[in-house]
């Protein structure tokens, strides 16, 4: 099961690698709105789902800050390790509900499994239903992915196309939540104050 790969903690380091890079790209541009210099306002969040031992560092969320006085606008890069305001880790989001559609395993075994509600896996799997499938985020990478993953078998359909391609499931994995974060976060410009 893919779920498996949530035991291993450098996945999770790897991940936040990444954003860290994206992030810094991010940084480097002027600020959409008035040109100004950006500047990094991260803070930190607290998912749930990781193993023991991840480290502190993994947990921040990069963001940024327009210096320019007066316009002061928050620019949230993408992110391979948040969806949103989901209370889990986007990849444990990513595999349980891939597991569940790979491997037929009913909700109810798989909240005893990982001590998740029912309910909370439920809203999941209603989510990448009924939500992701229309959102501006899919739509954005859509045409980048093969007219053979639909809307209805989303995400497992996804995940299993990096799995075939990549050489270790941890490399698919991250590349799957890479391909993901592109369409993410970008179009979010919060008014900072
Ligand atoms: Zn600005």
């Amino acid at each position: 099961m893919l779920s498996e790969l949530l035991k291993n903690k450098s996945l999770f380091n790897q991940l936040y690698i990444i954003d860290k890079e994206i992030a810094e790209q991010y940084r480097q541009m002027p600020c959409s709105y008035c040109g100004g210099p950006l500047y990094f306002a991260n803070y930190f969040r607290k998912p749930r789902g990781e193993p023991d031992g991840v480290d502190e560092k993994c947990f921040i969320r990069f963001s940024l800050c327009c210096g320019k006085e007066g316009c002061r606008h928050r620019i949230m890069p993408p992110s391979c390790r948040f969806i949103g305001q989901k209370v889990y880790w986007y990849i444990v989001i990513l595999v349980i509900i891939s597991d569940l559609q790979n491997e037929k395993i009913n909700i109810f075994k798989m909240s005893k499994l990982f001590n998740i509600s029912r309910n909370t896996i439920a809203r999941w799997v209603n989510f990448f239903q009924d939500i992701f499938p229309s959102s501006s985020q899919w739509q954005i990478i859509r045409g980048r992915v093969s007219a053979l993953i639909t809307n209805t078998g989303l995400p497992s359909g996804l995940v299993n196309c990096y799995v075939n391609f990549k050489s270790t499931v941890e490399d698919s994995l991250i590349s799957c939540l890479k391909f993901l974060s592109q369409g993410s976060d970008f179009h979010q410009k919060i008014r900072a104050g």
